[in-house]
C-alpha cells in the first residue's frame, strides 16, 4: 500500500496504529501520509482548500447525528479524543476542524490537573462524566490517557498503580463504544525540533506568553520518558473497538485536513440518514396551504 490516499482504502487505514507492528518513533512527524495527486503542486494551499469543503460535509454529518438523537431516540454519538505533547497543536486542531461543527452540537472538554475531589475518585470518574450525550459531538482536549503519560513519567502514582490502568482504559473504552458512541482517538504527533520552534514563538510573540508555562520546559527535558509512555499506550490500548490514529503534526495544514478528512470518514462509515417525517407530510403541507389562504400570506 502505498502512501498516498489514491492507493489506500482510507486515510484512516493509512494512520491507525498497528499495535502489533507499530512503532511511534518509526512515524515521521513532518510526514504528509494519504494526500492525494492533486495535491502534490502546492500541498498547504491544496489543503488549507479543502477544510471548509470537508468542514460542509462535517457539518451535514453532525446536522443527521442531531436529527437522529431528536425524532428517532438514537444514542448515537461522536467522541473525538485528542492527545499530544506541549505545543502539539490540540487547541489549533479544535480551533480549526472542530469550529467547522454547529457549535450548539459540541461539547469540548478540557482535562487538567485532577481537582482534589476528582483525585478522591478513580482515574476514570471525571471522564466518564465528560462524556457527550446522545447527538452530540464530544472533544476531549487531553483525556484518561494523561494517567498513563505525565503520571506514569512524572511518577505522580506507584508503577503498579499506572501499570493497572491500560486494562482499565480498554475495558471502559469498549463499554463506550458499546454504548453507541463512536470513539476517534487521535494523537498529534510532533518533533522535539518542532516542539522547540513553538516554545520560542511563545516566548517572542507577546499575543502568545500567556500560552507558556514554565514547566513546559521541565516536560520538555523528559521528552524520551514521555515518547516511551506514548508509544506503550499506543501499543496497548489500540483495540479494535478503539483503535488509536497517529497524525503527523509538524505541519499544520497537513494536521488539520488529516484530522477533518479521519473525522469525515468515521461519520460516513455510521450511515447516518436524515430521518424521514414522523407526520403525514401531505397533510401538513395542505394544512399551511389552508393557513395562509385565510391570512392571506
Ligand atoms: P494545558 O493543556 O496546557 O492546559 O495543561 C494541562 C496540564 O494538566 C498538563 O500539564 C497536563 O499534563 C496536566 N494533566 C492533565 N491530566 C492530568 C492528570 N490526570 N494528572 C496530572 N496532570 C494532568
Ligand atoms: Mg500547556
Amino acid at each position: 500500500m502505498g502512501d498516498d490516499l489514491d492507493m489506500a482504502r482510507s486515510l484512516a487505514d493509512l494512520l491507525r496504529f498497528d499495535p502489533a507492528t507499530g512503532d511511534l518513533a518509526a512515524i515521521d512527524p513532518r510526514g504528509t501520509p494519504g494526500l492525494p495527486k492533486a495535491a502534490r503542486e502546492d500541498p498547504k494551499v491544496w489543503a488549507r482548500a479543502q477544510l471548509p469543503i470537508l468542514g460542509g460535509e462535517l457539518f451535514a454529518e453532525q446536522e443527521k447525528l442531531v436529527a437522529a438523537a431528536k425524532t428517532a431516540g438514537s444514542r448515537q454519538r461522536v467522541l473525538l479524543l485528542i492527545q499530544a505533547m506541549d505545543c502539539g497543536g490540540k487547541d489549533g486542531t479544535i480551533k480549526h476542524v472542530v469550529g467547522e461543527f454547529n457549535p450548539q452540537g459540541v461539547q469540548i472538554v478540557a482535562f487538567g490537573k485532577p481537582t482534589e475531589e476528582e483525585l478522591a475518585h478513580d482515574f476514570l470518574w471525571r471522564i466518564e462524566k465528560a462524556l457527550p450525550g446522545p447527538g452530540q459531538v464530544g472533544v476531549f482536549n487531553r483525556s484518561h490517557y494523561e494517567d498513563v503519560l505525565t503520571v506514569r513519567v512524572n511518577s505522580l502514582v506507584p508503577a503498579r498503580t499506572w501499570r493497572a490502568r491500560y486494562n482499565k482504559i480498554n475495558k471502559f473504552e469498549a463499554a463506550v463504544v458499546g454504548s453507541g458512541c463512536e470513539l476517534i482517538k487521535v494523537m498529534l504527533h510532533i518533533s522535539y525540533a518542532e516542539q522547540r520552534g513553538r516554545l520560542s514563538d511563545r516566548l517572542q510573540d507577546p499575543t502568545k506568553y500567556w500560552k507558556y508555562n514554565p514547566s513546559d520546559l521541565d516536560e520538555r527535558r523528559k521528552w524520551p520518558a514521555y515518547q516511551d509512555a506514548y508509544n506503550d499506550a499506543l501499543v496497548k490500548c489500540s483495540t479494535d473497538a478503539a483503535p488509536w490514529y497517529v497524525v503527523p503534526a509538524d505541519r499544520k495544514w497537513y494536521r488539520d485536513w488529516a484530522v477533518a478528512t479521519l473525522l469525515l470518514e468515521r461519520f460516513r462509515a455510521l450511515g447516518l440518514a436524515y430521518p424521514p417525517p414522523d407526520f403525514d407530510l401531505d397533510v401538513e403541507r395542505e394544512r399551511l396551504a389552508q393557513e395562509a389562504k385565510v391570512n392571506g400570506t
